[in-house]
């Protein structure tokens, strides 16, 4: 079974937006086991769509198109799937009053080319997106192949493509065994010492073929692990990847923070949360970020008192108690950190204090970063440590994020030492 993807889009060709799209759906593919040879872009013209989805069609047995659904002018997926069925829309009565219902829900007057998304090219079947109320996919059987249509918007996409789409691919292909992964995310090694201390094992793997192993360096997400196993069902895969986990978190230890979408904010609010600690922040280059990513996680309140933007000299030495002299140093921000804790009342108090670039400051180079931890009750008394982090201003100081996070993890698990780069 081959499948290809389709993403329709003028914006895609323009660099407008990304298409990221094609990339997820190619990810869910290769774990679905269905080969995927082509991804191609095409804009919003008629004749155009029409022709790629007709090359698609000759050279796979599966194409999954995704934008160009919607109600707008430019939304002209739908005719082009007509023109390549050789049929007509007819209007699908159940999708069309899934739309009235919605913007009756909602109190909201529909706008009548609103049922233009109930359209349906005939011999086609609406897939109803699991989020009611929003534009359907279309399963279009052309001949003995299959053409799935899905919306652009990422969300709806992903939930037909998991929901609908790939379990109808798997069944056409007569696929019984499953593929399943699992991330295990590092912090604190090279992606080289990462290889290093993997070796052996991953020698081993390769001899045995099931599970596999890849690295992906994903910069301030860190470095992630990921163990694919393939099995004759969903529990076989999964019992393989737990085996897999065992060995692999006993070489890594610590270095493993968490596993699949947990990122290392989530990581540090829990263990924070566990040992019932709050953290105070003071944060100079970072302005605020360090709270921003702690406050994406849901109920941070529990643990987060607040943060400090101390981005002046004068505001570091009158707020925080920094002492006179340098702000760039290791004195500033174990100083800091300190008056984090002290003005926030806080258990623990985390400060960041650097040249973000692209000048240097106080002699420093660009990408120099001291953190500052004070484990209050914890400790015997506030710690630094310094850092020379990569790239431009942005990175500097989303890494100063990670780096400083990741650094009060080491510190909590009472690991001394500085955190290297990732
Ligand atoms: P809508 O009902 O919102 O118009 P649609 O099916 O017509 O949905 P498009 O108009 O093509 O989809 O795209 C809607 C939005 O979805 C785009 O503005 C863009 O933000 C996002 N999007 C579309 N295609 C992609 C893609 N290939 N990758 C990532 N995002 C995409
Ligand atoms: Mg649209």
């Amino acid at each position: 079974m081959r499948c290809e993807v389709v993403a329709v889009g003028t914006e895609l060709l323009l660099g407008q937006i990304v298409d990221t799209n094609s990339s997820w759906i190619g990810e869910q593919l290769a774990l679905a086991g269905i080969d995927s040879y082509f991804q191609t872009k095409v804009g919003d013209n008629h004749a155009r769509i029409v022709a790629a989805f007709r090359q698609a069609l000759e050279r796979s047995d599966a194409v999954i198109v995704c934008g160009g659904l919607g109600p707008t002018q430019d939304d002209i997926t739908r005719q082009a799937i007509a023109e390549v069925m050789g049929v007509d829309l007819e209007l699908d009565d159940e999708v069309a009053a899934r739309i009235e219902a919605m913007f009756g829900s909602r109190g909201r007057r529909m706008p009548m080319n609103n049922l233009l998304q109930a359209e349906v090219p005939v011999g086609a079947t609406a897939i109803l997106d699991p989020f009611p109320g929003t534009a359907p996919g279309l399963l279009c059987p052309i001949g003995d192949k299959v053409l799935y249509a899905v919306p652009g918007v990422p969300y709806e996409m992903r939930a037909i493509v998991e929901q609908a789409i790939i379990p109808d691919l798997r069944a056409r292909a007569g696929v019984t065994a499953t593929i399943r992964s699992r991330t295990l995310r590092t912090w604190g090694e090279s992606e080289s010492g990462l290889a290093e201390r993997l070796a052996g094992r991953i020698k081993a793997l390769d001899v045995a073929g099931n599970p596999t192993i890849a690295f992906l360096a994903s910069g301030i997400e860190g470095l992630k692990v990921r163990i694919t196993a393939k099995g004759s069902d969903d529990a076989a895969a999964d019992a393989l990847l737990d085996a897999e986990e065992v060995e692999l978190r006993a070489l890594l230890g610590e270095l493993v923070f968490g596993l699949d979408d947990e990122n290392m904010e989530q990581a540090v609010l829990a263990m924070l949360e566990q040992r019932g600690l709050t953290l105070g922040l003071a944060e100079s280059l970072t302005g605020g970020l360090i709270a921003a990513r702690l406050c994406d996680v849901p109920g941070a309140s529990a643990v987060l008192r607040g943060s400090i933007v101390a981005y002046a000299s004068d505001v570091k030495h009158d707020v925080l108690g920094v002492p006179e002299g340098p702000v760039v140093s290791d004195t500033a921000v174990e100083a800091m950190a300190a008056g984090a804790r002290r003005v926030l009342g806080s258990d623990i108090g985390l400060a960041v204090t650097g040249v973000a670039g692209p000048d240097g400051q106080e002699g420093h180079e660009p990408g120099t970063v001291f953190i500052g931890i004070d484990l209050g009750a914890l400790g015997a008394g506030p710690t630094s440590l310094a850092s020379r982090l990569p790239g431009d201003r942005q990175r500097v100081r989303e890494f100063t994020v990670i780096t400083a996070l990741g650094a009060l993890r080491q510190q909590l698990l009472g690991v001394d030492g500085p955190v290297g780069l990732g």
